[in-house]
């Protein structure tokens, strides 16, 4: 196994994680098989109890791990299926040594950071770097591991040490470490300035870690005599010094590495054999381009709880954008913060209650993704209601499935009273019920988690058929509260279907109109396993829909018996010269907030 760690300097949200990820993809397209690791240095065991709007969402993988969303960006790029272990927290490493120690494992010793915490570290990377993750046997070829945070924090101070003896166990041409570093640009002189980069590194030295390769975060790409600079007083080779210049999609990330020859130094370092013949990147390129040159929008109003920060619905963002990449379509995404849909807001704020409804009636689509609480939920119910009566195409993820049945039994079933569990406990109506096995003492981890079977009982349904006629579907769920079975038959009188279920039946999973031109509601979420290139089957469904593309989709479906095929641009592949020449469009549109994820319109890339 050879390790790539990239560790990160000078200041935070330099987009550690797609640097790491897009490591990984130029290695995949060497030929070789990459796992990864993300070491979080924070004390919560896994992401599950941390807010979305602080930290970004919650990203759920297949064996119900809640974690961060670098993972999401990892298995998005490398096509890979993570487990929960392949997210580090010291939360989870102190557990472990703890609960060693309480055993007795530790045979009377007095249990200390090195070597208890620092061995625990090196252990669990060398466990975890052995799972595959790719669908095939053995372990992978490389492990990319990302260590969060910024050199210097006192909080991956153990990892540090860690990762130093790491590197000094498996030797050179087993470690190769990646620092991502800011190379600022002061206005008045307009020079990029190398010291923050300098200091970086100086402190990542002296604390055992030498950078075999430099990633620089820059506006623009750096001058020769900038990497020189930085060659000479960081010791690293001028070869071994790529630039990430700002740019206008995260899929241009590898390609960039791939301009730059980073292929070439990662193989060096690693003393790799390559085994593909030419790194096939051509359909990055394709996406890349196309991304860019997209004119015509398709616009989706996204119903939520939103402050601001788009990291809080990543995965929902990433599936919008494979889904409308797939429909030659533009992304534009529409915030509406639930609240302001509310009668009361019209009240208090006439001019935002009308904000807000202009924008949700001027979508071509309505999404309302998962959530938890009671704020806003009205105003989603509203916004159901409008999509079910107006016939626009909705897409209801958990929450947003559960309000869609919750406004059918208001409006349709005449049942005023309505309501989840969650949101009024002494509901005379409950149609969504805390489900049995959850808990309600502790928060982390109770919830019903991870990938879940979904039997199709309709074949004749848009769900069914957006799947191939699949018999079933593999989601990832997150959620504790479900639809109330006893009420199914009432509501399936009343024209709603319950297209899919669990195998026992008993647990409602997607729910479909038939009368309507795209209202699908889902108990799980979609999005974690949505890909560039393949996009979920259900936001695809949505974004047909919305462009009035959706016929002519499940044409397609029925004739070629899968959804893939239809996801690549037809326009021919962009050869890689064509790349390094410069031919492909790339607008430098300098970032604010010095992060990749952003195109400069509000919608993630
Ligand atoms: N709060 C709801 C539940 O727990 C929905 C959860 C979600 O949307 N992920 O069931």
């Amino acid at each position: 196994m050879k390790y790539v760690v990239v560790t990160g300097g000078v200041v935070s949200g330099l987009g550690k994680g797609v640097t790491a990820s897009s490591i990984g993809v130029v290695l995949k397209a060497c030929g070789l098989r990459v796992t990864s690791i993300k070491i979080d240095p924070y004390l919560n065991t896994d992401a599950g109890t941390m807010s979305p709007f602080e930290h970004g969402e919650v990203f759920v993988l297949d064996d119900g791990g809640e974690v961060d969303l670098d993972l999401g960006n990892y298995e998005r790029f490398l096509d890979i299926k993570l487990t929960h272990d392949n997210n580090i927290t010291t939360g989870k490493i102190y557990q472990s040594v703890i609960d060693k120690e309480r055993k007795g494992d530790y045979l009377g010793k007095t249990v200390q950071v090195v070597p208890h915490i620092t061995d625990a570290i090196q252990e669990w990377i060398e466990r975890v770097a052995m799972i595959p993750v790719d669908g095939k046997e053995g372990p992978a070829d490389v492990c990319v591991i990302e260590l969060g945070g910024t050199i210097g924090d006192i909080e991956s101070m153990p990892f540090i040490e860690a990762l130093g003896q790491f590197s000094y166990r498996v030797g050179p041409g087993n470690f190769c470490l990646v620092h991502v570093s800011l190379v600022p640009v002061l206005n008045t002189v307009g020079e990029q300035k190398t010291k923050p980069t300098q200091h970086s590194v100086r402190s990542l030295r002296a604390l055992g870690l030498t950078p075999n390769i430099l990633a620089c975060r820059s506006a623009k790409p750096l001058e020769e005599n900038v990497k020189e600079k930085l060659s000479q007083f960081c010791h690293v080779p001028v070869s071994n010094i790529v630039t990430l210049h700002d740019v206008t999609n995260i899929w241009h990330i590898p390609l960039l590495l791939m301009e730059q020859r980073a292929d070439e130094a990662l193989i060096k370092v690693l003393k790799l054999k390559r085994f593909a013949k030419e790194p096939m990147l051509e359909e990055w390129m394709r996406r890349a381009e196309i991304c860019d040159t997209l004119q015509d929008p398709v616009r989706i109003a996204m119903v939520g709880k939103y402050t601001g920060f788009a990291d809080s619905y990543l995965s929902v963002l990433k599936a919008l954008l494979h889904a409308s990449v797939a429909c030659q379509r533009k992304l534009v995404v529409d915030w509406v913060a639930s609240p302001d849909l509310e009668k009361h807001t019209e009240v208090e704020a006439p001019e935002v209650h009308k904000k807000a409804w202009d924008l949700l009636k001027a979508a071509d689509g309505i999404l309302v993704p998962g959530g938890f609480g009671d704020r806003g939920v009205e105003g989603k119910i509203l916004a159901a209601k409008y999509a079910r009566e107006h016939k626009v195409p909705y897409l209801g993820i958990c929450l947003g499935m559960q309000i869609a049945v919750i406004e059918i039994a208001r409006s349709v079933l005449n049942l005023p009273d309505a309501n989840s569990t969650e949101f009024n406990p002494d509901t005379t109506t409950p149609c969504v019920i805390f489900m049995p096995e959850g808990s309600k003492t502790h928060m982390g981890g109770t919830m019903r988690l991870g990938s879940r079977r979904t039997y199709f009982k309709v074949p004749s349904c848009k769900a069914a058929k957006l799947h191939s006629n699949a018999s079933f579907v593999d989601e990832r769920h997150r959620h504790r509260y479900e639809v109330n079975p006893e009420m199914v038959p009432e509501f399936e009188k009343a024209g709603l279907a319950f297209v899919g279920q669990d195998e026992t039946g008993k647990r409602m999973e997607i729910i479909e109109l038939a009368d309507h031109p795209y209202f699908i509601g889902v108990q799980f979420h979609p999005e974690f396993k949505s890909r560039p290139g393949k996009p979920s089957a259900l936001f695809l469904g949505l974004i047909a829909a919305s462009c009035r593309q959706l016929d002519s989709l499940l044409r397609h479906i029925l004739h070629r018996g899968n959804l893939t095929s239809r996801c690549i641009s037809n326009t021919g592949p962009i050869s890689t010269k064509a790349y390094q020449n410069g031919n492909l469009k790339k607008h430098t549109k300098s970032l604010a907030n010095g992060n990749f994820h952003s195109n400069g319109n509000g919608v993630h890339a």
